[in-house]
């Protein structure tokens, strides 16, 4: 990393760590084409937003902990970008949940698949983690999409009953929707399709999200709301926020 990037009192520490990540990943083989086109339009949204976990964003991470705690069977689905920025947080949630992480990638090449298991294999042996890791060999499609991003594994994504689905694409995440699953949806965009169509978006930065989840995750407290959750209304209090900001 150079000078700039490596100096935590630099203002834009966090933007150029991420972004440090991604190049990191990018000539390793991780990402699809258009992972840093993804980031940016994530980095326009977070500068509306302060590049701030939002109160409506906290509050939407506090149901969708409590969700996956209450499943039957949750699975963090992975792609090459959730892996790059936030892949230990990542596996390390998994294990508190006691349940698996399944790489399920837009773009598959076998190249791709190999080196993203690559490195969640790097990571689990390095910080001693016990995770499954599926995806290496999909026996299943999701119903309603075509073509390889549908494949995924049935002991995964298939039975799982609550599916947290960083940065996912806006097709893939209403095809889950549709087979009746809770979809925990992480995205900067209030406005994007998978925002909406997610049965829990937060609208924050993956990295952000990721470890206020492992810190709720290890909390015995009950969550008690005081109000069934409203998505809809969710996205609008990002959207008042930005306007708000802009107004002060
Ligand atoms: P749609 O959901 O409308 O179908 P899309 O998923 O095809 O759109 P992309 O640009 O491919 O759109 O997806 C990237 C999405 O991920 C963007 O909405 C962006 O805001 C979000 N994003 C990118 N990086 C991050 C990040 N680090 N944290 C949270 N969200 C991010
Ligand atoms: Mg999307």
């Amino acid at each position: 990393m150079d000078d700039v990037a490596a100096d935590p009192s630099h203002p834009r520490y966090q933007s150029l760590l991420l972004r440090h990540r991604l190049e990191q990943a990018e000539q390793q083989g991780l990402l699809a084409g258009s992972a840093m086109i993804a980031h940016g339009r994530g980095e326009a949204y977070d500068y509306l937003l302060g590049e701030q976990t939002i109160a409506s964003a906290h509050l939407a991470t506090l149901y969708a902990v409590d969700a996956l705690k209450r499943a039957s069977r949750p699975v963090l689905s992975l792609n090459g970008n959730a892996v790059a920025l936030a892949g230990e947080a990542l596996l390390k949630l998994a294990e508190h949940l006691d349940c698996p992480v399944e790489i399920n990638i837009f773009y598959r090449t076998p190249e791709r698949m190999k080196a993203l298991l690559g490195r969640l294999e790097a990571i689990k042996s390095e910080l001693n983690l016990e995770v499954e890791i599926l995806g290496a060999e999909p026996n299943a499609r999701i119903p309603g999409l075509k073509g390889p991003r549908a494949k995924c594994t049935q002991e995964g994504i298939i039975d799982a009953d609550v599916i947290l689905v960083p940065l996912e694409d806006g097709d893939r995440c209403e095809a889950l929707v549709a087979m009746g699953k809770t979809v925990i949806v992480i995205d900067l965009n209030p406005l994007s399709r998978s925002a909406k169509m997610g049965s829990i978006t937060i609208v924050d930065e993956l990295t952000r999200v990721a470890q206020n989840m492992l810190e709720l995750v290890q909390h015995e407290q009950i969550f008690e709301p005081e109000s069934p959750y409203n998505n809809d209304e969710n996205l609008a209090e990002a959207l008042r926020h930005i306007v708000m900001r802009f107004n002060a």
